[in-house]
């Protein structure tokens, strides 16, 4: 058995043909326009679909295409509601437009529920039944699987986890609320703050970086750049405060970390897990939390929506 998934993003739409062992074969993208109507970009999509099919020799075993998108869904109905990161589409009937053009059945998913299912399934949350997965990337992401099955929300509309508020009032997030995590714990959020900050540290080599990213951060961290340090300690204080909320909430078999700031491994859960250990409700008794990296990457969420169709026949 095999499925087409496709993650779908504001600048690229990536996609590959997955067996059903999480397996990817064979890859295909093509350039993302946000701007323009749904109907063109998603056209173009189609067209490319048909193209990476046509002369495969398993195209017979191709049961259906999975797709992982951004934005608010009716997962039922497969219709895109409104997507605050590619603001024509309203309404748009996703999985319909494209089944007519490829011939195959089509399931929708959150893009960053697809990651976690990914995960799940094929990934560093194959052993678990409860699982919290967060993304840290130009956003902050959430996953949640609860007895083995996603929980995303009525319609399947996501689980927003980035959109918790840690700080009351804080500081301001895309979403128009104020104090989200995703405003304090994104990669995005981690450099702005190191850029509101190098006058103020007129010795931090990052005022020689010409490109200053969560990466050079955490290198100049270790090296003891002030600066750095400050950074990387009130990021910590804040992820783990986010993901405390999250553990006394749904007390997880597991937390997985993907994304751009996830690559820092085991030097970033090491600190997390000093942070968390004695703060979770209950901890003298409690489970201690354990924190893993996703494995999966950036295909979790292709592997995620693809996944999707081989579900029917579990
Ligand atoms: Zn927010």
């Amino acid at each position: 058995m095999i499925a087409i998934g496709v993650d779908i993003g504001g600048t690229s739409i990536k996609g590959a043909s997955i067996n059903d062992k999480g397996e990817i074969l064979d890859r295909f993208s093509l350039k993302m326009d946000k701007e323009i109507e749904p109907e063109i970009s998603i056209g173009k999509m189609c067209d490319e679909i048909n193209k990476f099919i046509k002369n495969k020799k398993y195209k017979s075993k191709i049961i259906g295409v999975g797709l992982g998108v951004p934005g608010i869904l009716d997962k039922e109905a497969g219709i895109v509601k409104s997507s605050p990161n590619l603001p024509k589409w309203i309404n748009f009937k996703i999985a319909d437009f494209v089944q007519k053009r490829v011939n195959l059945r089509v399931k929708i998913v959150n893009d960053a529920s697809s990651a976690v299912l990914g995960e799940a399934r094929f990934g560093s949350g194959k052993n678990y039944q409860n699982i919290i997965m967060i993304t840290l990337g130009t956003g902050v992401g959430g996953g949640i699987i609860i007895n083995g099955k996603l929980y995303d929300g009525l319609g399947g509309t996501g689980a927003q986890l980035g959109h918790e508020v840690i700080r009351y009032n804080g500081r301001q997030c895309s979403c128009g609320r104020k104090g989200c995590l995703e405003a304090y714990a994104s990669a995005t959020a981690i450099i702005k703050e190191a850029k509101n900050n190098l006058k103020k540290y007129p010795d931090s080599k990052l005022n020689k970086e010409d490109v200053i990213d969560a990466k050079v951060i955490f290198e100049l961290e270790r090296q003891g750049d002030k600066l750095a340090k400050k950074l990387v300690k009130e990021y910590v204080i804040y992820l783990s405060e986010g993901l405390l909320d999250f553990c006394n909430i749904f007390r997880p078999e597991i937390f997985l970390l993907s994304g751009g700031v996830a690559n820092e491994g085991d030097y970033l859960i090491k600190k997390i897990v000093k942070y968390m250990k004695k703060k979770h409700y209950g901890y003298i008794n409690a489970p201690e939390i354990p924190i893993k990296l996703a494995s999966l990457g950036y295909d979790s969420g292709k592997i995620g929506a693809a996944s999707l169709l081989f579900e029917q026949y579990e």
